[in-house]
């Protein structure tokens, strides 16, 4: 049995057998087979070696590289894939050392790489490259068997890898894959998010793990205090075979709140909508009680599909949206790419430093034609229902009004063909970076509502990339200073007397709940799993104890202090939501 912890950042309990995703690029881990799947591994390497020969054939036969030096990087790769003495050498390995054909392929393979750069010979030295490449070759076909496999599940596994992009852990079928486990990842990367949002628990930031889980182990994902245990004992599996029942109690017993309102025990409303990547979900958010959408991660259209969506998809994609929540808010974000939300096929030039680089509003706004298109598409949505728009990233006033400029031409072209939206639909602005939190009141005075996203806006006010491991645990909402921009915030934007709400993943975590309220704060949107959890402690705390609250945080001046008080006052409250 072995047990590693890390940042449990979807809650829940799932146990399954462990299945390890290898990305493309990543340095593939040593992971032992059994004795009974040895010939089945040394078959999959055979196969790669077929399918690339294949490959290999048909790229070289077509007709722009029939000639020149490319041929011949070519017919060197064929020489090495049809040398039969290296090819033994690769299923002998996997025999004598009962190991993946992944890693037989990949360890022998940069062996030779590293064998060829160590030679004074520029021509050899420079063969290493080749062989990277062919490696590249066979792990392509080794791999891409492994995602085919993964979209034809038929038993319950939970999915280890070192990463895993937002598309991926958006397109795992729900049915089968029961959590996530990563060696990467923050408390607000995206595949966080995601996990939350499909219910699935999920632990990341768990360093290097990929090789200890074999073909055979179990796998306990414990999303609540962000634990992995590999290859459990009896004892330790029947103490959490116990624990999922009473977690699944607890939730069913939360599910009764449904109909009932997010109010205070003193009578204060809060607002509680959902967080939402595709527009299935919204469903979700009604079954769990969410009273609208504030937040639609619109760039998953972009992310999914593969190809740049049409103004139709857009507002398909939203009216499927509307449609549950016809007389409530539906919020939708424009674009949001970038840094780690970035398709392959409207990549740039690689950005030395993409999460200050050109993303999200930016890129919408140096992308015209994208913009416009959908754009068009919310406004032809906002006569459906409750449509609100809103831009992401802003850092200044120009692009909130380069914004707004570009959506008023958008209304004078569906004007001239007589296409009907809602002249009036509000426009609002995630709060996210410190430049928009200081000139929150300037902000404030030109649109119709903040939105303060949490997520990237203690990123980018910490310094502290929220999706990397290494410094996860700097990553924190309770530093003072963003206690004191989030006051800041929802000052000027209670001031100015426009709306506000949080959508960061601080919305959705139990110990935060009370100190937004005690700010000032009445609506939140967060992912519709977690709906139930925090009406339950909306519904059991008053203002009053919530004001107090946020009054002694702001004399505190140290993240443990602030984090251990808000623990205690809520475990005192709710203990079973801690
Ligand atoms: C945020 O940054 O808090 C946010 C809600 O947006 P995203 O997580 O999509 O960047
Ligand atoms: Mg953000």
């Amino acid at each position: 049995m072995e047990i590693r912890k890390g940042i449990g950042v979807s809650p829940g309990i799932a146990i399954a057998k462990g299945v390890v995703i290898d990305s493309k690029d990543y340095r593939i881990p040593r992971r032992s087979i059994l004795d009974s799947q040895r010939d089945k591994e040394i078959q999959r390497a055979r196969n790669a070696f077929a399918a690339a020969i294949r490959s290999l054939t048909e790229i070289s036969s077509r007709k722009t590289i029939e000639e020149g030096k490319i041929k011949d990087i070519f017919a060197v790769h064929m020489r090495f894939l049809q040398d039969k003495t290296f090819r033994k050498r690769i299923t002998d390995f996997i025999d004598k050392e009962r190991v993946t054909a992944e890693y037989a392929v990949s360890a022998i393979l940069r062996e030779i790489a590293s064998h060829f750069e160590g030679i004074d010979d520029p021509y050899i030295s420079e063969r290493a490259a080749d062989i990277y490449d062919i490696e590249k070759r066979l792990l392509t076909h080794l791999l891409g068997k492994m995602r085919e496999e993964m979209e034809h599940l038929r038993e319950e596994v939970v999915v280890v890898a070192h990463d895993l992009t937002p598309t991926q852990t958006a397109s795992f079928n729900k049915t089968f894959v029961k959590g996530f486990a990563t060696e990467a990842g923050g408390r607000t990367s995206h595949t966080a998010i995601i996990s939350k949002t499909m219910g699935i628990p999920a632990v990341v930031a768990l360093g290097d793990m990929t090789s200890a889980v074999t073909a055979e182990s179990l796998v306990i994902i414990d999303g609540n205090r962000g634990v992995v245990i590999i290859d459990p004992d009896e004892e330790t599996l029947r103490q959490y075979r116990n624990y999922a029942q009473q977690i699944s109690l607890f939730v069913h017993q939360l599910d009764e709140l449904k109909d009932k309102p997010a109010q205070t025990k003193d009578d204060v409303r809060v607002q509680l909508l959902g967080n939402i990547e595709f527009p299935e979900e919204s469903q979700a958010v009604a079954d769990k009680g969410g009273e609208g959408i504030g937040l639609y991660r619109t760039e998953f259209l972009y992310l999914y599909g593969g190809a740049e969506p049409t103004e139709e998809d857009h507002y398909q994609a939203y009216a499927q949206a509307v449609k549950v929540f016809s007389r409530q808010p539906v919020v939708i974000r424009t674009m949001d790419l970038g840094a780690d939300k970035l398709p392959q096929t409207i990549r740039q030039a690689p950005e030395t430093n993409p999460v200050l680089g050109l993303r999200s509003i930016r890129y919408c706004l140096q992308n015209m034609g994208l913009f416009k298109t959908q754009l068009r598409a919310i406004l032809r949505a906002s006569v459906l229902g409750d449509v609100r728009v809103m831009f992401p990233l802003v850092t200044n006033l120009q692009e909130l009004r380069q914004a707004k400029m570009i959506l008023r031409d958008v209304m004078e072209d569906l004007d001239e063909y007589a296409v009907p939206y809602n002249a009036k639909m509000p426009v609002g602005i995630m709060i996210e970076t410190p430049s928009s939190a200081l000139t929150a009141n300037h902000l404030a005075a030109e649109c119709d509502f903040f939105s303060i996203g949490t997520n990237d806006l203690i990123q980018y006010t910490l310094a502290v990339d929220r999706g990397n491991e290494h410094v996860s645990l700097l990553f924190s909402a309770a530093e003072p200073a963003i206690v004191r921009i989030l006051r800041s915030v929802i000052h000027d934007a209670n001031k100015a007397g426009i709306g506000l709400s949080v959508c960061g993943e601080v919305a959705s975590d139990p110990e935060y709940i009370m100190l937004l309220l005690g700010m000032g704060v009445r609506t939140l949107s967060l992912a519709s799993p977690m709906i139930p959890e925090i009406k339950k402690i909306i519904r059991s705390v008053t203002i009053e104890q919530c004001n107090a609250l946020a009054r002694r945080v702001a004399t505190l001046d140290s993240q443990r202090q602030i984090k251990n008080l808000l623990r205690d006052a809520i475990s005192q409250i709710l203990p079973e939501t801690v």
